[in-house]
């Protein structure tokens, strides 16, 4: 059983989301499809997929205009949220510091986050790849986490550049994360791939060790694009 999730970010409507979930109804799969989908498109009845936000507050209630609380998601029926993508990292300056208060609220509301990490092309050609991502998942979630938690690696430079890391690449990553989760006593936590994921390479990446699904970008707006990578895989 491996865990595909779609990242919607800003797109979609509340309609095309009813549509999807008709779609991925009768798929044939054992596999776990979260998606996670603006908060306006949160509560749409589905009782095969789970539902997931895309970020949230580290406050409980109060006066943060436009932001939405951990307990609000949940209110919806959501199990899930994304917490540190790099483009709240890139266009919201969170740092694994804000992150991990972030990891710490939806985790006491009772969400599962999906926790990203991954370096830059610069960090990259620096050759900071593995330290940017052991001081990702140490520092982004908090030490007393229970083992309600996804992380996700997202090598930055890829997501949707139509570029993948080497499965080299992919493969020393994914062991350092899970090496990095059982130093922090979180063994078994999923380790999910993400960035230009499609179905021509799902199946060879979700063949990867240590790579126990994926976190889908653009590929998982369509159901055309999405079912074949839910199915590339038992
Ligand atoms: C993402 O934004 O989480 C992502 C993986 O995007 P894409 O699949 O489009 O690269």
């Amino acid at each position: 059983m491996k865990v595909i999730a779609g990242n919607w970010k800003m797109n979609g409507t509340r309609t095309g989301l009813t549509d999807m979930v008709a779609a991925l109804q009768n798929v044939e799969t054992e596999n776990k499809i979260i998606l996670c989908v603006p908060y306006t498109m949160l509560g749409v009845e589905s009782n095969r997929i789970y539902m997931g936000a895309q970020d949230v507050s580290t406050h409980d209630h109060g006066a943060y205009t436009g932001e939405v609380s951990a307990q609000m998601v949940a209110a919806t029926g959501a199990k899930y949220v994304i917490v540190g993508h790099s483009e709240r990292r890139q266009y919201h300056n969170e740092t694994n510091d804000i992150v991990r208060q972030k990891v710490t609220a939806a985790l006491s509301a009772g969400l599962t986050p999906i926790v990203c990490v991954g370096e830059t092309m610069d960090e990259k050609q620096a050759g900071k790849t593995m330290e940017i991502i052991e001081s990702g998942v140490k520092e982004s979630i908090p030490n007393d986490t229970n083992k309600n938690i996804i992380v996700a690696y997202e090598p930055r430079w890829a997501i949707g550049a139509g570029l993948t890391p080497t499965k080299e690449e992919i493969a020393e990553a994914h062991k350092l994360i899970a090496d990095t989760l059982m130093s922090m006593g979180l063994s078994g936590t999923p380790i999910l791939y993400g960035a230009s994921v499609k179905g021509s390479n799902a199946a060879e990446i979700m063949s990867i060790p240590n790579v126990d699904g994926v976190l889908v970008g653009g590929a998982s707006l369509k159901p055309d694009d999405f079912i074949p990578i839910i199915t590339s895989v038992k």
